[in-house]
């Protein structure tokens, strides 16, 4: 298979969202087209756009333009050994959509030319977005939690340091594990807090209220202190999203820094990357829950497919505020609802783009 065409897309969504998406559209020489995404973090979306193109017209020259092949040959070329998670992110965009390519033209959905398929439902977690209501307060945070696991979501994640100082980061804990109950899996957001006594500190004063994990008390490259917080606490640790490259995630589990690995789907570098890292960690006795900052469309889509062949896949991330925004440019063809996605039979990646709802997108 060769490649014909790549387009970009940057959908802009800063009106409406707390981000944009970034989205690829790769032809090949048979017609069959495929769709991949880039995780884009807010004003970088014009940058991984252009890494695209870059990335995409060296794929262009494959005489076999297999994810493999791009991966040797393209991605690897290309990063020169300068790792980015912008570029990261690029080549995950092109990476995915051959994966969708390849799954359309063999008949198979994407899971089934992964790897052996242990599991087709993946549980989601909903991402409560503080930026969604910025400045809101705890009891309408509580309110939103609650009502999301009246859709049927069975975890929520949450940023209680949002809310200062520490004792109100707790009682906002405290109040939305009242408001979710206590069968909800609460998962809290520390977000790189710069002081890792802090973290400890906080962690402690969580615990009561039984959080699911303790995702990123400090910046995630900061490994040794990541590893000091996790021994001195009774949570288990998160962290990698803002993270690309193998040799990062070996240096976590190496020092026992994590309990579970959150590298982005579409940022890491692609489903051969992220299969690479969830190997790494089942070696480690880790699990993997991919991040997925993304729309609810291709990122998703590619999340279900990777996770369907990961023993040590966890669970999801999922922004349920995204969805209406993003069932504009695209819908699912397998079933997520109820915070669960169930990949189905679909060739591909399962996912049904609006080429018009996008054309004035393209870049
Ligand atoms: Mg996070």
């Amino acid at each position: 298979m060769t490649i014909q065409s790549v387009r970009t897309y940057y959908v802009d969504a800063r009106k409406t969202l707390t981000k944009s998406f970034v989205f690829c559209r790769i032809q090949a020489d048979d017609g069959t087209v495929g769709w991949g995404e880039a995780y884009a973090i807010p004003r970088r979306e014009r940058g991984i756009a252009e890494f695209i193109k870059g990335l995409g017209a060296m794929a262009m020259t494959l005489t076999d333009a297999s994810p493999q092949n791009f991966r040797a040959n393209v991605q690897g070329w290309y990063d020169e050994g300068h790792l980015s998670i912008d570029l990261s992110s690029a080549a995950s965009a092109i990476e995915v959509a051959l994966w969708d390519i390849l799954g359309k033209q063999s008949g198979k959905p994407v899971c089934e030319l992964l790897g052996d398929v242990v599991n087709r439902l993946l549980t989601l977690y909903a991402n409560m977005d503080p930026m969604t209501d910025h400045g809101q307060s705890m009891d309408r945070l509580a309110q939103r939690c609650a009502a999301i696991t009246q859709l049927g979501f069975e975890a929520v994640k949450i940023y209680p340091m949002e809310y200062q100082p520490l004792e109100q980061a707790v009682e906002c804990v405290r109040r939305v594990r009242a408001a979710i109950g206590d069968d909800t899996r609460l998962l809290l957001d520390a977000w790189a807090l710069p002081d890792a006594a802090f973290a400890v500190e906080a962690a402690r004063a969580f615990k009561p209220f039984n959080p699911f994990w303790f995702e990123e008390p400090v910046a995630g490259e900061r490994i040794d202190a990541m590893a000091e917080v996790r021994s001195q606490i009774a949570l288990p640790v998160v962290t990698g999203e803002r993270q690309a490259g193998l040799h990062h995630f070996r240096a976590v589990l190496e020092k026992g820094a994590a309990d579970i690995l959150n590298p982005d789907i579409v940022g890491v570098g692609g489903l051969l990357e992220m299969l690479e890292i969830a190997r790494l960690a089942e070696s480690y006795g880790a699990k993997v829950a991919p991040h997925c900052w993304n729309s609810t469309t291709v990122a998703v889509a590619a999340m279900a497919h990777a996770c369907a062949v990961m023993p040590n896949a966890l669970i999801g991330e999922y922004f349920p505020d995204y969805e209406p925004f993003c069932g504009r440019f695209g819908i699912l063809e397998f079933d997520l609802s109820g915070g669960k996605a169930t990949v189905g039979e679909t060739p591909g990646l399962g996912v049904r783009m609006d080429e018009d709802a996008l054309a004035g997108h393209e870049i």
